[in-house]
């Protein structure tokens, strides 16, 4: 049977941080735990970026450097490197968001075949990521999804959105580095979800390249998934899914709810853990025909796969089943089940500072608002240096 207590090994946990890091990760969990705190800290922020006020080296020495790997992939190096001597594999997350002209999308689409080449001949980087509405409109997947036809010029808009898949799933087949593509909206997710399947029947023939992912706080994704597995298993190609609980709850709720339709999201938490568990069962039992990246921060969930993993018979380092959370985020999570031999990978996110700054809000509004997540982290890092003085 699995062990049920790994992940409070924090010796494994922050095998990484020196102890001046581990202040400063304690620091930074302590503010963000301050509602109002990060409501002022991301009001100022923004307005000092724009007043172009020099706070990018404050920014870059605290919140930027805790989240994220650094300005550019070579910048990387160093935090990949690290990570992979103690078996966690990254995935390099280029985490700029937010852009919306043809040559942006061109510049995101070259920048994730850069990433592919990148890890081409590294072991410590075998997944490459990019979002939908990297490489198109966010307009144009909605006016897709819903079943709108297209002027002419927005058809040929849409096939370079095609175009930009196929190039990047494409070269992920030719050098075997497995791709993800994020989850998003709803309202523009039916456009990207087609498209998706449209690579997986082109290049996962014969193992799966291309991953989609499915948001399980919906509660129709385990009934697609169903369907998607007919087709898969009739049409003759592997799936891909990144499973993950999804991060925009209260934008779905609210346009749900202005627009006056069912929203698409559980009724509870509750509800969201048990899709997520049950969504995950029905991939680990159908583990020859579905690959599963199991993106979560949740300890039950993780428990309950390595749990799974163990009744099914399927080996810990099984390459069909991968495990994934953020960079600086649940360490406990992932070096815990790296040093217990299961396939690990962190999403490292990267880019200039002022660009990631989405990202980072949402990460620190994240750990302000899911309930009990920084506490967690607190107490875990209050336990380590607890246990370093002892150690003295
Ligand atoms: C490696 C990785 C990749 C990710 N990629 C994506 C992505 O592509 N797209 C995306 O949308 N997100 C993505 N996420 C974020 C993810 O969706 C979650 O927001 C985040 O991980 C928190 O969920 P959890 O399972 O870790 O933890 P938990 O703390 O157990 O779950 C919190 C989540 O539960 C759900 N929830 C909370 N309260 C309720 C409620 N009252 N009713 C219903 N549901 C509720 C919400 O989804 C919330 O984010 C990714 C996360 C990771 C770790």
């Amino acid at each position: 049977m699995t062990n049920n207590q790994l992940f409070e090994n924090t010796k494994v946990a922050f095998q990484l941080k020196t102890d001046s890091e581990l202040e400063r990760a304690y620091f930074l969990f302590k503010m963000i735990s301050h509602e109002p705190l990060v409501r002022i800290g991301t009001a100022a922020t923004n307005f000092a970026l724009k007043a172009h006020l020099p706070v990018e080296g404050l920014i870059r020495s605290t919140v930027f450097d805790h989240f994220c790997g650094g300005v550019n992939e070579e910048d990387c190096l160093k935090v990949i490197d690290k990570m992979y001597e103690s078996g966690v594999s990254s995935v390099l997350d280029y985490s700029v968001e937010g852009k919306e002209t043809e040559a942006q999308f061109d510049a995101a689409m070259e920048k994730t075949l850069k990433i592919i080449r990148f890890s081409d001949d590294r072991d410590a980087m075998p997944i490459a990521v990019f979002k939908p509405t990297g490489f198109g409109r966010f307009h144009l997947y909605e006016k897709k999804s819903q079943g709108k036809s297209l002027s002419a010029d927005e058809q040929n808009e849409w096939d370079r959105v095609v175009a930009r898949y196929h190039a990047v799933c494409k070269l992920g087949k030719e050098k075997d580095v497995e791709i993800l593509i994020d989850g998003e909206e709803s309202w523009m997710q039916d456009a990207a979800d087609i498209l998706v399947e449209e690579m997986m029947s082109h290049y996962n023939t014969d193992k799966p390249i291309v991953y989609n992912t499915l948001q399980l706080y919906r509660w129709d994704r385990l009934d697609y998934l169903v369907q998607l597995h007919k087709r898969a298993i009739k049409q003759g190609f592997k799936i891909g899914v990144k499973i993950v609980r999804g991060a925009y709850m209260e934008k779905e709720r609210e346009r749900a709810h202005e627009k006056g339709y069912r929203s698409p999201i559980c009724d509870s938490k509750f509800e969201t853990d048990r899709n997520f568990n049950d969504t995950m069962k029905y991939i680990l039992e159908n583990i020859n025909d579905i690959s599963v990246f199991v993106g979560t921060h949740n300890e039950v969930s993780n428990y309950i796969a390595m749990n799974l993993m163990d009744k099914l018979n399927i080996a810990k380092n099984d390459n069909n089943v991968w495990f994934g959370q953020l960079y600086g985020m649940s360490d406990h999570i992932s070096f815990n089940l790296a040093a217990a031999g299961y396939n690990v990978a962190k999403y490292v996110p990267f880019g200039p500072v002022k660009d990631v700054m989405p990202y980072l809000i949402r990460r620190a509004e994240e750990n302000t608002s899911v309930a009990g997540q920084t506490s967690r982290e607190l107490n875990l890092i209050k336990k380590e240096r607890q246990r370093r003085k002892l150690d003295d």
